[in-house]
């Protein structure tokens, strides 16, 4: 037991809720500049306090402390960005057709948002929700994840720390149904943002809409990779074995579906094989591990299951497939050879150590896989073709495409899905957007 969490129960989030009315009234008026310095401020104490944040997520999610820390200087990186980026709210000035009218476009701010977020990345998924509600003026309510609870807790901690006026920022626990239940449709809330998994994600934007809110849902993702023959492939395949094996696959774009061209198949599961067998599992607090458990006793039976239906579909395992050691949740990184698209697995998100890979033959039939899913959050692609990458890039259905790097999730590039992997971006100029009501204000000067 590493500690205990209080659940907030309705006379809680009515409190929460006249916080966050009041803190936004606060909020709003205060000036784009002094909440820029203010969030700076806290993206400092973020830094500064990194090593124990870092030590604090690894020691409730898992993930090994070299990728706990780096999420946490992302998490400052990101309020830094987000904090900038809201001095440069611009409205607009419309040409009139009269002499002395003026028309102007005004961005305000939404009003006080409820965000939902969930434990893989306990810090990064709260952060860019919360940086851009504070970057435009909103308050917020945070339903943070009860598996990872303190993470959070010490990032809103760094904000209160800063001088953040209070109830601005809240930050509640308990049974999530319960809390979305009440404050998607209460009066106070404006805009609804979620991360998590497609079907609550599906609930909870109907929900929304029954309220007529706004909503961003960050959702499940089951991204494809294609490797074409003329990839520089031990690069394309080191790249992906470490991507596929962070956060132990527990990672919205993880890359899941390898479409490899025939040619270099055997090449390609070779070297990436190597790469997964040379992973350490382990504590991650402890030196060395480079993969650490799945989040839930849960989470472990789910992916042996998906693994154990794919062999018996006819996939071949290639080295791993169960639960490793005979204590915790940690799960072998695990490699299945052509996966037949009929395995559950090839349909629904492993959220796991489970790299899938698939011959194919040619670009037009991987493109046909990568689209054949009705998710769309990440794809990657290994090319060395400028007419090869043109033609995934215009003909991958996804919100983000990769192509021979991994490029994605900068503070100042867009991040969002399509399709069953939500809407909305929470990442580059866009991200703000949903943030801000857009009022225009057309103005005859009489007298
Ligand atoms: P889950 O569906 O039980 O929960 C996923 C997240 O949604 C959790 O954070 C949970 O607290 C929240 N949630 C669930 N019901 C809710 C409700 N009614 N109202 C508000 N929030 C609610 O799944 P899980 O076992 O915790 O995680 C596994 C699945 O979740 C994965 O298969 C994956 O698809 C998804 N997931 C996605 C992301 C992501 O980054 N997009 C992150 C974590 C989990």
């Amino acid at each position: 037991v590493l500690g205990r969490l209080a659940h907030a129960e309705t006379a809680d989030l009515d409190e929460a809720l006249a916080a966050a009315d009041s803190g936004f009234k606060i909020w709003s008026r205060t000036p784009a500049f002094e909440r820029y310095k203010l969030m700076r401020a806290a993206a400092a104490l973020v830094r500064e306090r990194a090593d124990t944040i870092a030590r604090i997520m690894t020691t409730e999610q898992g993930k090994p402390l070299a990728e706990a820390k780096g999420e946490t200087l992302s998490a400052a990186d990101l309020i830094d960005w987000f904090a900038e980026e809201g001095r440069r709210a611009y409205g607009r000035v419309i040409p009139a057709r009269a002499g002395g009218i003026s028309q102007i476009e005004v961005k305000e701010p939404v009003g006080p948002v409820a965000a939902f977020t969930p434990w893989n990345f306990p810090l990064n998924q709260v952060v860019r929700k919360l940086s851009a509600a504070l970057a435009t003026g909103c308050s917020i309510i945070i339903k943070g994840p009860e598996d990872t609870p303190a993470s959070p807790a010490e990032l809103v901690r760094a904000f209160v720390d800063a001088g953040l006026p209070a109830g601005v920022v809240n930050l509640v626990y308990g049974v999530p149904a319960e809390i979305s239940s009440y404050l998607i449709p209460h009066p106070v809330i404006k805009k609804i943002s979620f991360t998590g998994s497609t079907a609550v994600g599906k609930q909870l934007a109907a929900l929304a809409g029954q309220h007529m809110k706004r909503s961003t849902m960050e959702l499940g993702g089951h991204s494809p990779v294609i490797v074409l023959r003329d990839a520089d492939v031990e690069r394309a395949a080191k790249v992906m074995a470490g991507s596929k094996f962070r956060n132990a696959g527990q990672v919205c774009v993880s890359p899941t579906r390898f479409l490899v061209d025939n040619g270099v198949y055997d090449r390609f599961v070779d070297v990436f094989t190597t790469a997964a067998k040379a992973i350490k599992v382990g504590s991650g607090l402890e030196e060395g591990t480079t993969m650490g458990p799945l989040i839930s006793e849960r989470r472990v039976e789910a992916v042996s299951a998906l693994v154990q239906d794919a062999v018996q579909a006819g996939a071949e395992l290639v080295t791993g497939g169960k639960r490793f050691g005979n204590a915790g949740y940690f799960f072998e990184p695990t490699v299945l050879s052509r996966v037949p698209k009929t395995a559950r697995i090839m349909n629904e998100e492993p959220f796991g150590p489970v790299a899938l890979m698939v011959p194919v033959d040619g670009l037009d039939e991987a493109i046909a896989e990568a689209n054949r899913l009705n998710y769309g959050l990440a794809a990657y692609a290994f090319t060395r073709s400028a007419d090869n990458a043109a033609r995934i890039s215009g003909g991958v259905r996804s919100g983000m495409v990769s192509i021979n790097h991994l490029g994605l999730a900068l503070p100042e590039v867009p991040f969002g899905g399509i399709n069953d992997s939500g809407y909305g971006t929470e990442g580059g100029a866009d991200a703000l957007e949903p943030y801000f009501n857009t009022k225009f204000v057309s103005h005859l000067q009489v007298g």
